[in-house]
């Protein structure tokens, strides 16, 4: 076997490091040199493969890397041992002992989890890093602003050998005005911690949307997921981003379909003419929405050509009729940027009546990734 993994099948993920790169620099020259800037890479880089992209981020000086979970922070730790890395999520007590132990700073909201990273960090002989979490209405993670927290903080910022290094929240963006009040919220809250003599060395709120829209929410730190792949979810500022992902695949068999006759699973497609349908190794456990039946395209030598009949697991099929010289191994793009027609995330999402994060961080590891840069290769 001499092929390279990423050879060893026709379906791709294409991801294009040299975007990736020029996006994050655009989002870290908008933020500044006064804000830093926690690259989100959870769901393995939003699909795009954690451990291969972060390199790049690394390279333009993201202060963090910021993931979901703590398998994945452990995942990036094992091939990046000392780049400060951050867990947004909750992370049970019986597994604290990981994010001390490999120096992973971690969200908290409770007085017992500090005291708990304190006697892990104290047995281990060094810090464990912290930024606390408030719920200024998501109602997700993090606890409301009220007295009883205020007093719960100011104990957990006195609790020996943690560093609280930051304090944050998260916006609904619902709207302007719910979006304030979240934003003043947390402000006033941040003002009364810091009266009592809390310090927080970053205080954050933005995500890819608010860092676009909103320049006052970026505060001294933002966290944008999104933007760095190229999904524009803004729409007050702009930031010309580019999407870094292609999807590809290659035609596996081609058939001649008399007028009449179904196609796939219950037949639910039938030929309104004689057609030659391609069938084509991907399916929805490559990550690619099954209700996007009669909705979904690909471009091949240019054309598009229909998915038709149910989408499978593994395979589906298009409908190729009106693709000159059509031939087996002809290259189909099932995500790509447009420009030759091919259906964007954008356009994938709206399809599916989902949004675009959800159709990346939806492909799963099977479908091999394959890193292409104008300066490294
Ligand atoms: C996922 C996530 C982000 C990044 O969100 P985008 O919309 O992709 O920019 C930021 N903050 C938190 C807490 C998150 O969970």
């Amino acid at each position: 076997m001499t092929e390279q993994r990423e050879e060893l099948r026709d379906t791709q993920v294409i991801v294009d490091l040299d975007k990736i790169e020029e996006n994050m620099k655009l989002i870290s020259r908008m933020a500044g040199t006064e804000i830093s800037v926690m690259a989100v890479i959870k769901a393995n880089g939003y699909g795009h493969g954690a451990v291969s992209i972060a390199p790049t981020l690394m390279k333009c000086g993201v202060k963090y890397l910021a993931v979901a979970t703590l398998t994945e922070a452990l995942e990036l730790r094992e091939i990046f041992p000392s780049y400060p890395l951050f867990i947004l999520g909750y992370t049970p007590d019986r597994l604290l002992h990981h994010v001390v132990e490999k120096n992973i700073t971690q969200t908290v909201f409770s007085l017992e989890q500090a005291q708990l990273l304190g006697s892990l960090a104290k047995g281990l002989n060094k810090p464990a890093r912290v930024h606390i979490k408030v719920d200024t209405g998501f109602h997700r993670l993090g606890k409301e602003p009220s007295a009883a927290y205020a007093d719960e903080i100011c104990k957990i910022c006195a609790v020996e050998h943690v560093e609280v290094e930051g304090i944050f929240s998260h916006l609904a963006l619902v709207n302007e005005e719910e979006n304030e009040k979240q934003y003043q919220t947390f402000c006033n809250f941040i003002e009364v911690l810091e009266h009592r003599g809390c310090e927080f060395k970053y205080k954050h709120i933005a995500d890819s949307i608010a860092t676009v829209d909103y320049p006052r929410y970026r505060m001294n730190m933002v966290r944008p997921g999104a933007l760095i792949y190229g999904m524009r979810g803004f729409h007050i500022g702009f930031l010309p981003v580019q999407q870094a992902l292609t999807f590809r695949t290659a035609i596996a068999q081609l058939h001649t379909v008399p007028k009449g006759e179904g196609v796939s699973y219950d037949y639910l497609w039938k030929a309104s003419r004689d057609s030659i349908v391609a069938t084509l190794p991907f399916g929805y456990a490559d990550g690619y929405p099954r209700n996007l039946r009669d909705k979904g395209y690909v471009i091949v030598n240019g054309i598009k050509a229909p998915i038709v009949g149910v989408i499978c697991m593994d395979q589906c099929m298009a409908d190729v009729t009106d693709v000159p010289n059509v031939a087996v191994g002809m290259e189909a793009i099932i995500y790509g940027n447009g420009q030759d027609g091919s259906m964007t995330i954008e356009e994938a999402a709206k399809l599916a009546g989902t949004n675009k994060n959800d159709i990346i961080a939806r492909i799963p590891a099977r479908p091999p990734r394959k890193y292409i840069s104008k300066n490294r290769f």
